[in-house]
């Protein structure tokens, strides 16, 4: 996906004057998710976004914490990493920019106030001018004054950069939180959707197959009632390295819920997808997971996968529900199993 953080550091000055004029003006709190919907609204940069805003502000709508964080994860928390890394460079610019805008104005400030020192010393030799004299020391008060308020500027702008520091660290983690399973460190169902929308625009998997592995653990039930709930998260962890170690660098683990895994297999036809089904069941079934308190290792633990693949630019969530209805045979037939997909099993009533 092309990120639109591409403006340059005038346009993201103007961005940021406007974004401080109209957040204001709406009951939000200035948080990051509230900076980064103005802000991408405001570029242009997100036709979604731009659209949906629009609507509420020509209804006049006053944009409340509920309304902009919806928006924010609706259109924008999907932005890519790397679109993260700009927006951080052009914001970190753009504040070094005016920090430096208003020391050289203090400088020039100073040095007026200088000349005009001079200026008037020399005139209070010749006593023949008396108005002039009067005129310059009102100048000169003047220009301290002005002194004084380009210095509470840049104390002002120092702070403000480091309160904009912390948001745009606030911001990413957020971004990245939303995409990723805190248990598992493995995607979440947001964070697959999002790594679906990178691989369908990648070049190199164009008019290739993908195949999707569902996969959930057997009798999960039985084992958080034999071992305890923080065994069985244990076994959800190692479950998801067991995957993580088994696929190459473009495939993608997913955690959907519970003890119920997806994983993604790009430019792969169904056979080599239960090839490596296969080797993941074995791999786990011969596994065995300590238990940490008790030093005893508890193994028989197996899971139950479904295969089925789409064209890239397919409808993958499709493919995804024939590889759970999939796995669904596996479990009546046993469990421990690995199917794929065929279009009899439609019939197959899933209560
Ligand atoms: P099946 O073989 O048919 O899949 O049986 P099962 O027992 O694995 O399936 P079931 O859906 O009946 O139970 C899933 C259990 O997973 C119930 C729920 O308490 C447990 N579970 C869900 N999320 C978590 C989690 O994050 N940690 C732990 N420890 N258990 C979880
Ligand atoms: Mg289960
Ligand atoms: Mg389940």
């Amino acid at each position: 996906m092309e990120n639109g953080y591409s403006q340059s550091k005038e346009e993201s000055a103007e961005i940021l004057r406007l974004i401080l004029q109209k957040m204001v003006k709406h009951p939000a709190a200035f948080t990051p998710p509230t900076y980064a919907v103005w802000y991408e609204f405001l570029a242009g940069i997100n036709p979604r976004l731009n659209e949906e805003m629009s609507k509420l502000l020509d209804a006049d709508e006053p944009l409340s914490n509920e309304t902009t964080q919806h928006l924010f994860d609706r259109y924008i928390s999907e932005i890519n990493p790397e679109a993260q890394n700009k927006f951080r460079q052009n914001m970190q610019k753009l504040l070094d920019g005016l920090a430096s805008q208003a020391n050289s104005t203090s400088e020039d400030t100073r040095r007026f106030n200088t000349d005009l020192d001079k200026f008037g010393t020399t005139l209070n030799n010749d006593p023949a001018t008396p108005l002039v004299h009067q005129l310059v020391g009102a100048i000169m008060q003047g220009t301290e004054l002005m002194q004084s308020s380009v210095s509470a500027l840049q104390d002002k702008l120092l702070e403000s950069k480091s309160k904009v520091e912390k948001l745009q660290q606030e911001l990413q983690n957020a971004r990245s939180e939303a995409l990723i399973d805190p248990l598992t460190k493995a995607l979440n169902r947001r964070g697959l959707d999002v790594q679906m929308k990178k691989l369908v625009a990648k070049p190199e998997f164009q008019g290739k197959r993908i195949s999707f592995l569902m996969l959930d653990i057997d009798f999960f039930k039985k084992i958080n009632d034999n071992y305890g709930h923080m065994f069985g998260d244990r076994v959800i962890c190692g479950i998801t390295a067991a995957l993580t170690a088994q696929v190459k660098g473009r495939d993608s683990v997913a955690r959907l819920g519970g003890e119920e895994f997806a994983v993604v297999l790009p430019n792969t036809l169904t056979q080599g997808a239960f090839t490596l089904a296969e080797q993941i069941r074995k791999s786990i079934e011969q596994a065995k997971i300590r238990r940490s308190a008790k030093h005893e290792d508890v193994g028989g633990i197996t899971v139950s996968i479904g295969i089925a693949d789409c064209e890239i630019t397919g409808n993958w969530q499709d493919a995804l529900s024939r590889a759970d209805t999939a796995l669904y045979v596996s479990k009546k037939m046993g469990r421990n199993k690995t199917t794929v997909y065929d279009s009899s099993m439609e019939k197959i009533d899933h209560n």
